[in-house]
């Protein structure tokens, strides 16, 4: 007979946990989107909190791992932060999960995460889905800098006043935000970031996930105009675009505008920020230039 475990029983742990607060990421919409790891840990675990135990038990169930769970939510946090703190004093492994994908990130868990570690114990992230990376992954839209900013607020003057902050920002924008508010949102998105693009990203890792990829005014009228989608939503907003670096005739063109006016030094500085180009290379430039047009005359 093979030694090798049923696959239900593979990802069962062989060693008891470390203490700790254990941050478990779960599927965003998949059911399969779980680590090996997760399961582990919220097999093991001796207390298992939730955000609401009748889908944690869905997704328990789905993947065989048979035990109690108990909630911590926005609303019993304060009650029940107390007694998660004394079950990690006392040396226990407690695990935290949210509805969907990684907890504290708009989902509760930031409190009793800050709480745990003041009180002295670990907090142990054991990561996976989000829908913000998710959307970023297959947004096409830069990855190497991003910032992700949870809800927008609901009401359009303070969702005005909230977008603002972020137009000099350079960098992917990432926002949450609910099909009955899209297309409202949309419209001060576009406004608040004139002239760029934006993805809509929706019901990410399930069967009807799409990525509409457009101006930010187009979405807004597209969604203005077919109405709230259903499902989940991620918006993002492509970063400002970056300044072009300046050819060398529009160098030149800077240095000779400088002509009789600043030193070269100080000219060649202020080009070289506005040009994209090294301080040196426009003061190069600055001597060529004044060789040539000397020669010229
Ligand atoms: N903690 C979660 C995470 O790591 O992504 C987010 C929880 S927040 C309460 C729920 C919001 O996340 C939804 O309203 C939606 O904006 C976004 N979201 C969650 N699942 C999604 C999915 N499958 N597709 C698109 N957006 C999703």
């Amino acid at each position: 007979m093979s030694n090798a475990p049923h696959p239900r029983q593979a990802h069962r742990p062989v060693q008891a946990l470390a203490p700790g607060l254990y941050i478990v990421a779960t599927p965003i919409g998949n059911l399969r989107d779980i680590t090996l790891r997760a399961l582990d840990v919220l097999q093991a675990a001796s207390a298992v909190f939730a955000e609401d135990s009748r889908i944690a038990r869905r997704l328990l169930d789905a993947h065989g791992v048979s035990r109690s769970v108990e909630t911590y939510h926005d609303h019993n946090g304060e009650a029940v932060r107390p007694r998660i703190l004394d079950r990690l004093a006392a040396g226990e492994a407690v695990a935290l999960i949210s509805d969907a994908g990684t907890p504290l990130i708009s989902d509760p868990g930031f409190k009793l995460a800050r709480a745990a570690i003041d009180a002295g114990a670990d907090v142990i992230p054991v990561p996976g889905a989000s829908a913000s990376l998710a959307a970023l992954c297959g947004s096409g839209l830069a990855s190497d800098r991003f910032m992700f900013a949870g809800f927008p607020p609901a009401k359009s003057a303070a969702r005005r006043t909230w977008l603002a902050e972020f137009s000099d920002v350079k960098a992917t924008l990432i926002f949450y935000e609910s099909g009955a508010r899209l297309a409202a949102s949309l419209a001060d998105t576009a406004q608040a970031f004139p002239g760029r693009s934006g993805v809509v990203a929706r019901e990410l890792t399930k069967i009807y996930e799409e990525f509409q990829r457009d101006s930010l005014d187009a979405l807004a009228t597209r969604y203005a105009e077919s109405g709230p989608p259903k499902g989940e939503i991620v918006v993002l907003v492509a970063p400002p675009a970056a300044n072009r670096r300046w050819t060398e005739a529009e160098v030149d063109a800077a240095l000779r505008a400088e002509r009789g006016g600043r030193a070269l030094k100080e000219a060649s500085a202020d080009i070289a920020l506005r040009a994209g180009w090294p301080k040196r290379d426009v003061y190069a430039r600055g001597l060529a230039v004044k060789d040539e047009d000397a020669g010229a005359d």
